[in-house]
């Protein structure tokens, strides 16, 4: 009795809250878990009174499948997703479509790919951004891997997940093998990035102008009425606002030292990998390591000094619009640095990328424009828009930062944004000197201006 358009497994906060979101709009969903008594309380509660149905085993569980067959697993990533699959081939026709959700490492999902290919089954891994409450009420979907599946799932990724502008959805076919969780992995790394430039930003209004908290709450609110507005900013004006129940904000109370789950780490772990200069999230992960220092950090608050200047004496409301430039102009260079990442990594997988699609899904429209006017874009920093409006903030990043650093406060994705600006508009670096020191003392060789792809070794010391 095949009535079930879709299948789903592992009925945790985001499957329980994907399948609900799938049944608000109009599609059949067949629940399982690991632990079926779950499967029982989920149809009994929160999915009373819908269409949802369950299985007690998966065989169960394809036999109520219309064909292809799709099946979403939204289990802990890792070994849960090999065991799954591993049950289910056996079950499953050729042409049928097994989707992974979770957060799974792409290289997992490039081999489940190559592996399922094998056996005549179309696998897709997707990225799955927004949390519990993106799951219920409009994820952003990034799916890759088997092609050929898209057709079959599209309608169904495509109504469920978050509308953008004109009601675009926030899901296209991103690109081959682990591309899906690739970009997720990257999506993940840029907020990374968001997150430590509004720390920056914040940092500077609290202890270079002396902003008290509601006073800071009012920039964030209206920072998020410009280019800026995103739900980062929008959640930092709540949380600067928000008071304990003692009626001081509760802000000041939390402990300055962030922990982190990995997908920033695994970001600039495979910008160095693939020698991207992913410079900011490279920053951003580490500025969480430094901040987690706590213990040593206040010993050498006690023992190291600072600079001699520790005053503002600037304009309070002309710093602050150059602070929102900043960090507009880095968040810019971030998104910059993301791309040439995806494009690196595109070239050493063979992947197609969808870019233009990418970008609608997890960054912004108007670098969507930017891939319309040229899908062969080299840089994000070379498009027009994006050109004009770096030019446009230098002038105010650059008084941020040497404000900032006179006053000794520490900016590490503000000036690793402004330093790969400048490296990158530079036609000539110093690294002709890197290249003659490697050959002074390994004879690595180097190569002329002139000549490029010619090495040659000089005997610097005249020695034999
Ligand atoms: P989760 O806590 O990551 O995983 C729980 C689910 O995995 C349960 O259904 C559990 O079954 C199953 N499971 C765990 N180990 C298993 C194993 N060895 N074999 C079979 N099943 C196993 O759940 P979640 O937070 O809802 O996340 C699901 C996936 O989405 C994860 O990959 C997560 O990283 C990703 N994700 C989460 C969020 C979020 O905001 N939470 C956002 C995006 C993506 P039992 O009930 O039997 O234990």
């Amino acid at each position: 009795m095949a009535e079930a358009d879709i299948a789903l497994i592992g009925l945790a906060v985001m499957g329980q809250n994907l399948i609900l979101n799938m049944n608000d709009h109009g599609f059949v969903v067949c629940a399982f878990n690991r632990t079926v008594s779950k499967v029982d309380d989920f149809l009994a509660n929160e999915a009373k009174g819908t269409k949802v149905i369950g299985a007690h085993s998966l065989e169960e569980m394809v036999s109520t499948l219309k064909k292809p067959r799709r099946i979403i697993l939204l289990v802990k990533a890792g070994s849960a997703v090999d065991d799954f699959i591993n049950k289910l081939v056996p079950l499953l026709e050729t042409g049928d479509i097994i989707i992974d959700g979770g957060n799974s490492e792409y290289r997992d999902t490039t081999r489940r790919c190559k592996e399922l290919q094998a056996k005549g089954i179309l696998f897709v891994g997707s990225g799955v951004s927004g949390g519990e409450e993106g799951a219920r009420h409009g994820p952003s979907l990034m799916p890759g891997g088997a092609k050929e599946a898209w057709p079959h799932i599209k309608t169904i990724f495509q109504s469920i997940a978050a509308k953008v502008g004109s009601g675009e959805p926030c899901c296209d076919w991103v690109g081959d093998e682990g591309a899906g969780h690739f970009v997720k992995m990257v999506h993940n790394g840029i907020e990374y990035g968001d997150m430590q430039l509004i720390c920056e930003a914040y940092h500077l209004m609290k202890d270079v102008v002396g902003m008290e908290h509601d006073e800071m709450a009012k920039v964030f609110q209206e920072w998020n009425k410009t280019e800026l507005d995103s739900f980062l900013i929008e959640i930092t004006a709540n949380i600067l606002k928000f008071k304990d129940s003692d009626g001081k904000y509760l802000l000041p109370k939390i402990r300055d030292s962030a922990g982190q789950k990995g997908t920033g780490k695994w970001t600039a772990i495979s910008a160095l990998e693939y020698g991207v200069p992913v410079t900011l999230i490279g920053e951003a992960v580490f500025a969480r390591c430094l901040s987690s220092l706590k213990d040593e950090r206040v010993q050498a608050s006690k023992l190291l000094a600072g600079p001699k200047v520790t005053q503002f004496s600037g304009n309070k409301e002309a710093f602050l619009e150059d602070i929102r430039k900043a960090l507009y102009a880095s968040k810019i260079i971030s998104y910059a640095q993301g791309f040439m990442l995806l494009r690196q990594a595109a070239k050493e997988f063979g992947w197609t990328l969808n870019y233009g699609g990418i970008a609608l899904i997890v960054f912004l429209g108007k670098i969507k424009d930017a891939f319309d006017r040229n899908p062969e874009l080299q840089n994000l920093l070379l498009d027009d828009f994006f050109k004009r409006a770096v030019e446009n903030c230098q002038e105010s990043w650059r008084r941020v930062i040497s404000t900032g650093v006179q006053i000794g406060i520490p900016m590490p994705c503000f000036t690793t944004a402004l330093s790969f600006y400048d490296g990158y508009r530079h036609e000539i670096l110093p690294a002709n000197l890197i290249q003659a020191q490697r050959d002074y003392f390994g004879a690595h060789t180097y190569e002329l201006l002139s000549k490029p792809g010619v090495f040659i070794h000089t005997n610097w010391t005249g020695h034999g």
